[in-house]
């Protein structure tokens, strides 16, 4: 254990013990220790307020993918701020914003057509709104016992009620009575950790498919109304998935008319090394949430995605079944749509996910030599997604005594070098901005190597 810890990290800015009741933050560093406060950003940097610079290997929390001052963005956003800063999408009431991007969301997603775009303003919004959505599929169907979802041990899917209880992480169920009786979680697919011996990717995928159909037929398949996942799991830990994975996933959720939700809220417009998710991993969902990089994080915006069968049973039978009552005030707020039209431009002007696939071999390369540090268990990840798991003897089961802190203590390393990266116990996570150079990927990878040697 190291004399110095997180706790010699107090930023000293000024802010102990301040009046915000912050998120995800435990008590203990609110009350007593002074927030990191960013001041502003340029490219793939932010600074605090004395002035110190930070490569911001998270690009803010998976967001900020055209990193921190896109003047495109900041015209987007003030152009329409003086043309119209407001009106809503309800009654059939809306903007032109609204209508142009639905139909721009539409057109860059092209893994299966999907019809329609309901907008929010985050991805906990968005995933409650699949929910909303495949009940009201189901009742208008028919079917009012077919309303459970399945969703993964590890997942995130945001931190609202039915977002945080379709999450597989225990922090975000405990001490708030979640998740939900209708959620059921399903195995999470990290092969490293969860395969048995002598069990290839392929195999371990199958054993996978196989629990879930268990898990279908156990509880009814007529109860069962939809799967939901991320191609590449983000906050469990960043866990791509194994080979095969998806191919045999999918086949079991069609062979119970299981609709298919493809959170795509990290891995959307780029990151993965092609436009969604669902490309890379041929997957082909019901409905797709998206946020963060849709409008590279400068207003905020998500949005659901809808598949023409979908969409069709829900406005062919709201007449007999009522309104569709579900909304926001800022669904389609003109802003934030304004701003995602144009993200949605810079990423196909810059070609934005070749861009992502030149640099990111560098970048997963680069991190990946590490993977022989012997306080490292695994170094995961693709495209410009990365995670670091630090375990004992290299082994998944040899987890590091709790209060050791071996993860905070390395990102606060990283921090005191000068780089931002997430830290959840033991995993560490970055996923930068797509215009990362490759000057920043050499800088990222020595604060990386420097936070290593200190931690170990
Ligand atoms: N879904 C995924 C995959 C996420 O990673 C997140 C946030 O990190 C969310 C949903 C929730 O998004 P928000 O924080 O905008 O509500």
């Amino acid at each position: 254990q190291k004399e110095e810890s997180t706790a010699d990290l107090k930023h000293n800015q000024g802010f102990k013990g301040h009046d915000m009741l912050a998120p995800f933050t435990a008590g203990w560093q609110s009350a007593d220790l002074h927030p990191l406060v960013i001041e502003k950003s340029e490219g793939c940097y932010v600074y605090d307020i004395n002035g110190k610079k930070y490569l911001d290997a998270l690009a803010g929390l998976w967001c900020t993918a055209l990193g921190g001052n896109e003047p495109r963005l900041v015209a987007a956003a003030t152009e329409q701020l003086n043309k119209l800063p407001f009106y809503h999408s309800f009654w059939n009431r809306t903007t032109k914003p609204s209508l142009d991007l639905a139909k721009e969301l539409l057109e860059s997603f092209t893994a299966r057509k999907m019809a329609k775009a309901f907008f929010v303003n985050s991805g906990s919004e968005a995933n409650d709104t699949q929910v909303k959505l495949v009940w009201y599929y189901n009742n208008a169907l028919g079917r009012p016992n077919k309303k459970k979802f399945i969703a993964r041990a590890k997942s995130y899917h945001g931190s609202t009620l039915i977002a945080a209880s379709l999450s597989g992480l225990p922090a975000l169920h405990q001490k708030f009575d979640l998740p939900a009786p209708f959620v059921l979680h399903t195995d999470c697919p990290h092969y490293w950790r969860f395969h048995l011996p002598g069990e290839t990717e392929e195999e371990f995928s199958t054993r996978l498919a196989t629990n879930l159909e268990n898990l279908i037929q156990k509880e009814g398949p007529e109860t069962i109304a939809a799967f939901i996942a991320e191609p590449v799991m983000g906050a469990g830990g960043v866990i791509p998935p194994p080979a095969t994975y998806f191919e045999k996933i999918q086949a079991v959720v069609n062979k119970y008319d299981i609709l298919f939700i493809a959170d795509e809220v990290i891995c959307a417009f780029g990151r993965l090394g092609t436009m969604y998710g669902c490309d890379k991993y041929n997957i082909k969902p019901d409905l797709v949430s998206v946020a963060k990089a849709l409008s590279s994080a400068y207003m905020p915006i998500g949005a659901v995605l809808v598949s023409a069968e979908v969409s069709e049973v829900i406005s062919s039978q709201s007449n007999e079944l009522g309104v569709f009552s579900h909304g926001f005030t800022y669904s389609g707020h003109p802003v934030s749509c304004a701003v995602a039209i144009e993200a949605l431009k810079i990423y196909k002007e810059r070609n934005i996910v070749e861009k992502v696939n030149s640099i990111s071999p560098k970048f997963q390369d680069g991190v990946k030599a590490f993977s022989d540090s012997p306080i490292i268990g695994e170094i995961r990840g693709t495209g410009l997604i990365l995670g670091t798991e630090f375990t004992d003897n290299k082994s998944p089961n040899d987890p590091f005594p709790a209060g050791w802190g071996v993860g905070a203590y390395f990102g606060a390393q990283c921090e005191k070098h000068g780089m931002l990266v997430r830290v959840s116990g033991d995993n560490i996570m970055m996923s930068p901005p797509f215009i990362i150079s490759p000057k920043e990927v050499d800088e990222l990878i020595s604060i990386y190597g420097k936070a290593l040697k200190a931690t170990e």
